[in-house]
């Protein structure tokens, strides 16, 4: 059937046609038609076709009329006729018949001349019958209504009864010879074209009578009508009675019954499928021109076969200039091959890629992209096509180099600070264990700073800060770090160091620098400072305990009188064991209950309501007091006990909201903080375990995640935030700012809010530096539709100053500590009413 998809008119068309000007005698038309064996002529006058005289239309007639052999064509011939262009498709040329109830179309060629004509059978026979007929008998198609005449009737007797009981044929019965005949459509017209119409009926009739039973498979009568090039046939009944008539007209028919049905279905099938497919090209059409992504088509080659205009506006070419063109175009030449051929294998085997890349643009300029590459696979190779699609991360490149910056460096000395020293101190330590090398930390306060800056002031002070920065720097090779962890406070990091006079040549080299007089408020002073080391992996293999250490030897020097240096050594710390005693205990702390959970309001700064509560996990110590979490959690971490932990604030944590919510407290969301093994280990499972313990709902958790937890398995990541957020619960990203702040799986993950860590808050709004961090964290947040809180807010100006620059909520001491249930109910109380007095006075 698909075939006729394509099919039209021009395609069945029968061309040579017979024609005849109007004014001919019909008997003349007649004698054309049987010569040429057609069963239609079309009357035409000064080549355009005025009507159709067909073989039905012989019943019409009074053979009667001594005139009728005389008579015009033009009186007889039936108008208007049907005509259809060459290009009408085949479905359409179906309807035509249909619509217009005739048996002959007209085919029109372009110019408006006669192609030729289209009969019911020319369009019957495009199709493969044989199957379907033999699967119909003969019984159930032939004409029942049988209409019979004696063979003394009269021609125009015969033509009307024919054409009263709309009959091609009738049985004419011979009574004297006991024999029967048959008058069809086509033995009036040889009449017609005989000249001579005076015989008795019985001379006209075909005979004998050519018959087949009723019970037979309609394909033998259709090869049996084929075989006698005759029309019709009498059907019998078993018993050898002739009951009926069957003609080519009643076969098509019933062919033509069944099979409209089926193409008519078809049909309609196909055009809806046909109008939904374009309406969904249309649509991708119109998404792709307006996407803000640039889109670019290529062939299995790498050819350019469309862009968009987006497209355009990222790359500078217009779409002709890069149509055509091979994709490598925009090729920036900074990847090697190496990393294109890694990306090609993965679109290979996975059929898509995702990443950074850096292109050129027309104008010459290399830019970053974040390019998506999908091969969209065909049935054949030939087929295969990749569709890029790309955005310009230019600017995001900028806010990210921007927070790296500003959270990676002293804004005052543009030293390194606390965390990138602490990145740099994990590689020095791996690279010095691989080469079996020295590492040395120095810790460097400047004596009697409080005492510059008190009397000479802040400005002097910054002075000195600046001055000593560029000392201490250039006192260390290149590949070494000097950071400042605040204050007059610098550390050095020593790498690739071979024995410990390496490290003390350097650190005469800095009192060389300090020897040197400091002009402040254009008089020389001197500045000295002290320095404590610790080296590794003499005093200790891990980042932590150095640090610690070097820091203890600086106090030792200090407390020895200042200006000097010395090495760790074990008796300046009395308590290092400190950490094993913790161990042990923590093991029992869970059991022993010794766990309670603080609880601090988050507030929206213009309404003063609640927006929610963060969980916070405190340790209560007999005898000892509270020790931090800051402080006892990454031991539960190394020792592993930090899921039990956590499993257990989260229950506890859903169980008092539940609590609130049963008496009525509003308090938003209830936040918890999970460590990074947490979330790698089946948090879903704890989530689903507290949720449902508490009988809460999920739209009332937060889970307050830290970048570590995706940094290394940031699909396995993606996983557990996407089932946590069809949850409902959702997923804040704490303390944003201090760690790697890549901004590209920020728009990756469902990430709902950003937590700007407290450390920016606490120099806002004096310190310029962090205002601007603040800020920008704050535009980036708005500019990826993700909600932003401010940790740490504890003054008014702060408050002020996040709320003028778009930050509306805040967590801290200015509008609560974190406390305890007993104390919550008060304490909420207290805010509801402030935000009451707030809204009445506003
Ligand atoms: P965090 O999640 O960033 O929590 C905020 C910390 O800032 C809390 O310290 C809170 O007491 C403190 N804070 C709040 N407002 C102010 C303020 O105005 N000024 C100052 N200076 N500090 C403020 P806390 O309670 O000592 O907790 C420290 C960290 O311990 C938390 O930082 C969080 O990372 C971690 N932590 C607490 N509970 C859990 C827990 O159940 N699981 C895990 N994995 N970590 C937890
Ligand atoms: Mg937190
Ligand atoms: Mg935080």
């Amino acid at each position: 059937m698909t075939e006729h998809n394509t099919v039209i008119a021009g395609d069945i068309t029968q061309p040579d046609i017979l024609h005849c000007p109007p004014d001919i005698p019909i008997a003349h038309a007649a004698k054309l038609m049987r010569d040429k064996r057609t069963s239609s002529i079309l009357v035409k006058e000064n080549e355009t076709i005025i009507g159709i005289w067909t073989e039905s239309d012989c019943t019409k007639l009074n053979y009667d009329d001594p005139t009728l052999f005389q008579r015009q064509i033009h009186d007889f011939m039936s108008t208007p006729v049907i005509s259809i262009p060459v290009s009408t498709p085949f479905a359409d040329i179906i309807r035509a018949f249909h619509r217009h109830k005739v048996r002959h179309l007209v085919v029109l060629n372009e110019n408006g001349s006669t192609k030729g004509v289209i009969s019911q059978s020319d369009v019957i026979k495009r199709q493969g019958i044989q199957h379907y007929l033999q699967l119909r008998t003969v019984g159930e198609s032939y004409d029942q209504q049988l209409a019979t005449v004696d063979a003394l009737a009269s021609l125009t007797e015969t033509a009307k009864l024919m054409k009263r009981e709309k009959q091609s044929a009738v049985l004419v019965k011979n009574k004297d010879e006991d024999a029967s005949g048959i008058i069809t459509e086509r033995d009036l017209l040889k009449v017609l074209a005989s000249d001579e119409y005076e015989q008795p009926l019985w001379h006209y009739a075909s005979k004998p009578l050519i018959t087949i039973e009723s019970s037979q498979a309609l394909l033998s009568a259709y090869l049996k009508l084929q075989r006698y090039r005759i029309r019709h046939l009498a059907v019998t009944s078993p018993q050898g009675d002739v009951i009926g008539l069957l003609s080519m007209q009643n076969i098509l028919a019933d062919i033509e019954h069944s099979y409209f049905q089926r193409l008519e279905a078809l049909i309609s099938e196909r055009d809806h499928a046909l109008h939904a497919s374009q309406e969904h090209l249309f649509l991708a059409e119109k998404i792709i021109e307006s996407s803000v992504d640039a889109i670019m088509t290529t062939d299995r080659n790498g050819v350019i076969i469309s862009v968009n205009p987006a497209f355009t506006q990222v790359t500078g070419y217009k779409a002709r200039e890069a149509i055509g063109k091979n994709a490598n175009l925009l090729n920036s030449g900074i990847h090697d091959k190496s990393f294109y051929r890694k990306m090609w294998k993965q679109i290979d085997t996975e059929g898509k890629w995702q990443g950074e890349v850096w292109n050129r643009r027309k104008n010459g300029d290399v830019y970053p992209e974040w390019l998506t590459i999908v091969k969209i696979g065909g049935d054949t190779v030939r087929d295969i096509h990749y569709t890029g699609i790309f955005s310009d991360i230019t600017e995001r490149k900028l806010y990210e180099n921007r927070i790296k910056s500003l959270a990676f460096y002293d804004d005052l000395t543009k030293l390194p600070n606390r965390r990138l020293f602490n990145d740099r101190l994990n590689i020095a330590i791996s690279t010095a264990h691989r080469n079996q090398q020295l590492a040395a930390i120095l810790f460097v306060d400047l004596d009697r700073f409080k005492q510059i800056n008190d009397t000479l002031g802040h400005s002097i002070g910054d002075e000195v800060l600046r001055s000593a920065a560029k000392r201490i720097s250039s006192s260390i090779k290149e590949g070494d770090t000097v950071a400042r962890f605040g204050g007059d406070e610098f550390v050095i990091l020593l790498t690739e160091m071979s024995s410990v006079e390496d490290i003390e040549s350097v650190i005469s080299r800095i009192y060389q620098q300090f020897n040197k007089p400091f002009v402040l408020d254009n008089k020389e002073n001197y500045v000295t400072c002290s320095i404590g080391a610790s080296i590794y992996p003499f005093h200790g293999t891990e980042p932590e305990a150095l640090l610690k250490y070097a820091d203890i030897a600086m106090y030792q020097t200090k407390k020895d009188g200042r200006n000097g240096y010395l090495f760790y050594q074990q008796d300046m710390h009395a308590s290092l064991d400190d950490k094993l005693v913790m161990q042990n205990k923590l093991r029992t702390a869970l059991k022993n209950n010794e766990f309670k959970l603080a609880y601090q309001p988050q507030i929206c700064s213009t309404t003063g309501k609640f927006i929610g509560v963060e969980a916070l996990l405190r340790w209560e110590l007999p005898n000892t007091g509270m020790v931090s979490p800051a402080k006892f959690i990454p031991i539960c971490e190394e020792l592993g006990i930090i899921v039990d932990i956590e499993r257990w604030v989260l229950s506890q944590a859903c169980r008092q909201r539940k609590a609130w919510l049963q008496q009525g407290l509003d308090v938003g969301r209830i936040a918890v903080n999970v460590s990074p093994i947490h979330f790698k280990n089946n948090l879903m499972n704890s989530v689903l375990a507290a949720l449902e313990h508490a009988d809460l709902s999920p739209v009332l958790l937060e889970i307050e995640v830290t970048e570590s937890c995706f940094i290394e398995n940031t699909r396995d990541a993606q996983i557990v935030l996407e089932q946590l957020k069809k949850l409902g619960v959702e997923i804040a990203l704490d303390d944003f700012g201090t760690g790697y702040s890549s901004l590209s799986y920020l728009t990756k993950l469902a990430i709902n809010t950003l937590k700007i860590d407290g450390s920016f808050i606490r120099k806002t709004p004096t310190n310029e530096a962090d205002c601007q961090m603040v800020k920008t964290i704050i535009n980036m947040a708005q500019s990826l539709s993700l909600n932003i809180i401010a940790e740490g807010v504890e003054t008014d100006a702060q408050n002020a100053f996040l709320t003028d620059n778009g930050c509306t909520q805040h967590q801290g001491y200015f509008y609560s500590k974190p406390i305890f249930e007993d104390e919550f109910t008060s304490q909420y109380e207290a805010i509801m009413n402030d935000a009451k007095a707030k809204e009445l006075t506003e």
